[in-house]
C-alpha cells in the first residue's frame, strides 16, 4: 500500500501561475487520497505551495531541510507537521528516499532533476520497485524524455528504461497510478 508520497519540485517563486495551480491540485489530491506529503521541507515555490495547500486539505506534511536552507529566513516551511533538519544535503535525501512509498516530481529544475534521476537509477539498479511519476503537465518534460530516447538510440539505456517510471499528462492520471500501484504493489 502506498500512504507516503515524496513529491520533488520547484523551490522558485518566479514561475508562471499555471505551475503553482498543478501543485496546489496535487496537494489537494494528495491530502483528499489519504496520502502524506513527503517532501524537501521547503516553504518556497512549488514546494511551499504543495505544503500549504496540502494543509488546507487537512494533509500531513513531513519535511526534511538541510541546517544550511533551514536558517535562511523564510525558506523552511516551519509548520510541517514533522520538520527534520539534516546536516547535509545528502543524508537530507536519504531520509526522504527511506520514508516514501512512491515518487511524484513536478516540475522542477536541477535540485528537482538530481533527486528524480537518482530515484530512477537506484531503481534501475534494483535497489527498489517504488512507482516514480513524472508529471509532464503541458509537455514540461518532453526534452528529457528526448534526451531518453536519444540514449536508448544510442544503447546508453535499455529499451525497458521506460519501466522505471510513469509519465502522466496530469495530476488527476497521476493520482490514478497511484491509486492502482497501491492496490497491487506491496512495499
Ligand atoms: P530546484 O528544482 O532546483 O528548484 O530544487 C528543488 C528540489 O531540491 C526540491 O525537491 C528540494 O528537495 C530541493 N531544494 C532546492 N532548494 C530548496 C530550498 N530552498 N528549500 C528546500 N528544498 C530545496
Amino acid at each position: 500500500m502506498i500512504k507516503n508520497v515524496c513529491v520533488y519540485c520547484s523551490s522558485s517563486n518566479r514561475l508562471d501561475g499555471h505551475y503553482f495551480m498543478l501543485a496546489r491540485q496535487l496537494g489537494r489530491s494528495l491530502a483528499e487520497g489519504g496520502y502524506r506529503l513527503v517532501y524537501g521541507g521547503g516553504n518556497v515555490g512549488l514546494m511551499g505551495e504543495l505544503a500549504r495547500e496540502m494543509h488546507t486539505h487537512n494533509g500531513f506534511v513531513y519535511g526534511v531541510i538541510p541546517r544550511a536552507l533551514k536558517n535562511r529566513e523564510g525558506v523552511a516551511y516551519d509548520i510541517a507537521d514533522e520538520l527534520i533538519v539534516t546536516e547535509s544535503l545528502r543524508e537530507r535525501k536519504g531520509m526522504m528516499y527511506d520514508r516514501a512509498d512512491a515518487f511524484i516530481a513536478l516540475p522542477g529544475g536541477l535540485g528537482t532533476l538530481e533527486e528524480l534521476m537518482e530515484v530512477m537509477t537506484l531503481k534501475q539498479l534494483g535497489y527498489h520497485q517504488r512507482p516514480i511519476v513524472i508529471v509532464n503537465a503541458e509537455g514540461f518534460y518532453d526534452p528529457l524524455f528526448l534526451l531518453f530516447e536519444h540514449f536508448k538510440e544510442q544503447q546508453f539505456v535499455r529499451e525497458s528504461y521506460v519501466n522505471l517510471f510513469y509519465a502522466a499528462a496530469t495530476v488527476e492520471e497521476a493520482m490514478d497510478y497511484l491509486k492502482q500501484e497501491s492496490a497491487t504493489v506491496s512495499i
